[in-house]
């Protein structure tokens, strides 16, 4: 099994003040080889978190489908990679109700990250109705099938994160059983896309993931990590994240 990931998405939270904490992430990043952690800063950020930081990874939120072009407002992959960035989050449910992103369309904005050279996280989730009417996992697994880049090779470069829509920000978390019931239900729609290869993508939890349900959260079958919204906004509870997962190894 590969380490744990830990990715921490800023949202649009974060001046440069933020990068505070970001320094003090990377600092203590440095008592926990055995995870791999990395932020998502506001786009504005990712430069300036490039130069200070060393030990952990940098992405981007989202990016367009494109490369350049007259998209105003908009940032693409090569943008991103150019400012320092390793990795982009796409698909995220906020973009998805907020910005009406479809499964097409999260696909394709997965392809430019991976065109531009970067890695990518696709998000995936049901909503708190989809939920109560049972349709969860055929909601969530038709979203992974429609949403992950196509190829290959490209399985080595993808990332999924489930976050149930209700779960995001909310305090509520799923109970462990049903995290690993739709982590199995992902592993099993990423074999029947990537072969073998699905077997090694790592599929992250989210949603309101906090220092004392880590643990709990990141122990279930097929977890291999998580994405972390607002206890990633300082370095006290998101470190706090990482140590209930993997105690410091102190020299
Ligand atoms: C998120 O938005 O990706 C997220 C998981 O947020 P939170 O941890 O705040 O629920």
């Amino acid at each position: 099994m590969s380490s744990p990931y830990i990715v921490g998405n800023w949202k649009m939270n974060g001046l440069r003040s933020t990068l505070a904490e970001a320094r003090a992430i990377d600092r203590a990043a440095a008592r926990y080889p055995k995870v791999e952690l990395a932020l998502a800063p506001p786009a504005t950020l990712i430069s300036r978190m490039h130069d200070v930081v060393n030990a952990i990874g940098i992405g981007g939120q989202d990016c367009h489908v494109e490369d350049s072009g007259a998209f105003t407002g908009d940032i693409s992959a090569a943008m991103l990679k150019d400012a320092g960035a390793q990795f982009a989050i796409v698909g995220h449910s906020e973009r998805r109700a907020a910005y009406g992103e479809s499964d097409a369309t999260v696909r394709a904005k997965a392809q430019s990250a991976l065109d531009a050279g970067l890695t990518v996280i696709v998000c995936v989730g049901e909503t708190e109705a989809q939920r109560d009417a049972g349709d969860a996992e055929k909601v969530v697994t038709s979203q992974v099938a429609a949403s992950i880049p196509q190829g290959e090779d490209v399985a080595p470069r993808v990332t999924l994160a489930y976050e149930p829509v209700w779960a995001i920000g909310t305090g509520r978390v799923p109970s462990v059983d049903d995290v690993a019931a739709m982590h199995r239900a992902i592993r099993a729609t990423l074999e029947s896309a990537y072969g073998a290869a699905g077997k090694t993508v790592r599929i992250l939890y989210g949603g309101s993931v906090k220092p004392d349900n880590a643990a709990e959260l990141l122990g279930a079958d097929e977890v291999g990590g998580a994405l972390v919204g607002g206890a990633s906004l300082t370095a006290e509870s998101f470190i706090g994240i990482v140590e209930a997962v993997s105690p410091a190894q102190e020299d």
